[in-house]
């Protein structure tokens, strides 16, 4: 196939998940020249749709010793190089009444033996902390899970790997692996706006391509078993919680609760799919949810869900298992959590090395591991250096070293800024500055949804009820959009928005629904705007 532009790298990286922009970052700090290609926005796959833990390791204690020791050495480190990524929330694993007490000690022994700590809470003390927990409550532990923000992760770790010259093209779809000698040369990109074709010439490439990985080294030859496990989660309007709290039994649905912004989210299930973009969400799932939530919290229907969405665990379920790895099981909870990586010379295909599993935790040393093999094949000297180097906060958020992220950063910072007539998301706080910045950050193409995982746009109670239009507003007139194109970015924001309300439509979920509905189908006309453009357009 003949490209139409082509472009040259050491390293190319395919897919812009926690893991791929791990590796971008990684590759750069030792200095090689690396390209990475997603074929949506950044964060689009798992990472963006997952249940926001920084995992302490604590869930795996028991059953998957490798994943829990590697979560909780992470997790220090993370909190270290991007603290502005994480909220401090602290975790409890609680046991309730369902719970079999026979786990506990189990679960004890499991966490010293990892180096997670764990310090007895009384019930008294938990409910002073967190009054609408169920005081039928009669084990408590503390451990160091905090919550973690994907998408700040990403684009951190995107920027900064710009900033030491790496390239990352958005809405490049990889669509052919180029080999020759027995070894891989390149690939075939195609860009998904345009069109047009690209290529890389690579000396090495890393398929991170999540739960699409086996698609990604088929391209290649290879032949990887995945197993997709898709989890479905629930958001409530209110945060019914500050901690995280987790189940004190063995993994199962529904079994954390995750305080996440100004909401709260509770999940999730497991039930292994077909397809690595099967991202349905079965209504019984979503009451599954909900019954497992007042579990934990007596009144947790008493609020509103919000949205509910899905995400698929890239998991790998190899042929050949280890000692201790269990077998078999209708959802994929038997599979470790802990990652592995795949080379694929035996295809004629040297160079290209896979990275499959692991969590979004331990995307670091994901990153850490397969660069080492990545250098041991071009023959680069370059230590790993990122559990060392902190890592800036994106531009458009500010940049500079940042702290711990607090709830009420973002109101502070708008109560101390000079101005006050520039909020454009309120449930967010999300202002035109910032908005703008991100607009300009991102250059042409850049969606209203792009906007939504840079700066959390619409993501709040009413799920950009009131955001959406002047959001549209904003990025018609900083990217000069045409009238037809500023419509159709509206329109494509607003049906993604009410993708995620469409099994929650009861209650007060409902009347939020209809009165988004009267704003943009009454008010605002915008389907019939729609059609206009595209029956001008045909
Ligand atoms: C329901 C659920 C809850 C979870 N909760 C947690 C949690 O709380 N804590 C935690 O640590 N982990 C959690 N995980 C696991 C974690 O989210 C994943 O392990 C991690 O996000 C995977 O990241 P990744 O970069 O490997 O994959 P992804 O984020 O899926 O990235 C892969 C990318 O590759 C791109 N791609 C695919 N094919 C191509 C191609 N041909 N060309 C270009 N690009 C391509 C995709 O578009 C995608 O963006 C959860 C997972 C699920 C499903």
């Amino acid at each position: 196939m003949r490209a139409q532009t082509s472009l040259s790298c050491d390293v190319l990286v395919i897919g812009g998940g926690a893991t791929g922009a791990g590796v971008l970052f990684d590759l750069a700090q030792r200095g090689l020249r690396a390209i990475l290609a997603e074929q949506n926005d950044v964060a689009t796959g798992t990472s963006g749709r997952y249940h926001g833990l920084l995992h302490s390791g604590g869930r795996y204690a028991v059953r998957d010793p490798e994943s829990a020791r590697e979560c909780i050495e992470e997790n220090w480190i993370v909190r270290r190089i991007a603290p502005h990524t994480i909220e401090d929330t602290g975790g409890w694993f609680a046991a309730f009444p369902p719970d079999d007490p026979s786990y506990i000690p189990l679960w004890l022994a499991g966490c010293k033996a990892v180096g997670i700590p764990t310090e007895p809470l009384s019930i008294a003390q938990a409910l002073r902390e967190e009054p609408h927990l169920n005081p039928g409550a009669y084990a408590i532990y503390r451990v160091p899970d905090a919550a973690c923000d994907s998408f700040e992760l990403i684009h951190t770790l995107i920027e900064a790997a710009a900033a030491l010259g790496a390239i990352t093209l958005n809405y490049h779809r990889v669509c052919a692996i180029e080999k020759a000698g027995g070894k891989v040369i390149g690939a075939l990109l195609e860009n998904r706006r345009t069109g047009a074709l690209v290529r890389v010439h690579a000396d090495a490439i890393v398929n991170a391509a999540g739960p699409w990985a086996g698609e990604v080294a088929k391209l290649a030859g290879a032949d990887i078993r995945m197993t997709h496990d898709r989890g479905v989660m629930v958001a409530m309007n209110v945060r019914w919680v500050n901690t995280i709290i987790n189940r004190l039994a063995p993994p199962g649905d529904g079994d954390i609760l995750v305080p996440v912004g100004t909401v709260c989210v509770i999940g999730t299930t497991s039930v292994v799919v077909e397809r690595p973009d099967d991202l349905d969400i079965p209504a019984a799932e979503v009451t599954q949810m909900l019954d497992a939530g007042e579990i934990m919290i007596p009144e947790f229907r008493k609020a509103r869900a919000l949205r509910a969405w899905a995400g698929v665990r890239p998991l790998y379920d190899p042929p050949q298992k280890r000692e201790g790895e269990a077998d078999g099981g209708e959802d994929g909870r038997y599979i470790t959590r802990s990652f592995r990586t795949l080379s694929h010379a035996d295809v004629g295909a040297a160079g290209m090395l896979s990275i499959v599993g692991g969590k979004l935790t331990t995307y670091r040393r994901m990153a850490e591991q397969i660069c080492d093999e990545v250098c041991a094949y071009l023959k680069v000297q370059a230590p790993c250096r990122t559990a060392e180097t902190p890592l800036p906060k994106p531009t458009w958020l500010g940049g500079g070293r940042g702290k711990l992220h607090v709830l009420s950063h973002r109101l502070h910072q708008l109560e101390h800024a000079p101005r006050h007539d520039n909020l454009i998301c309120e449930c967010e706080i999300v202002t035109r500055d910032q908005l703008e910045a991100a607009i300009r950050a991102s250059g042409e193409g850049v969606s209203l949804d792009d906007l939504r995982r840079d700066l959390r746009l619409g993501m709040g109670p009413c799920q950009a009820g009131f955001c959406g239009y002047r959001a549209a507003g904003v990025l018609s007139e900083v990217a000069h959009l045409s009238p037809e194109r500023a419509i159709q970015a509206l329109a494509a924001f607003i049906g993604e928005r009410f993708r995620g309300n469409r099994p929650l439509l009861w209650g007060h979920q409902l009347r939020q629904a209809l009165l988004d509905e009267m704003i943009y189908r009454r008010s605002l006309g915008v389907p019939a705007l729609q059609a206009q453009v595209q029956a001008a357009a045909s």
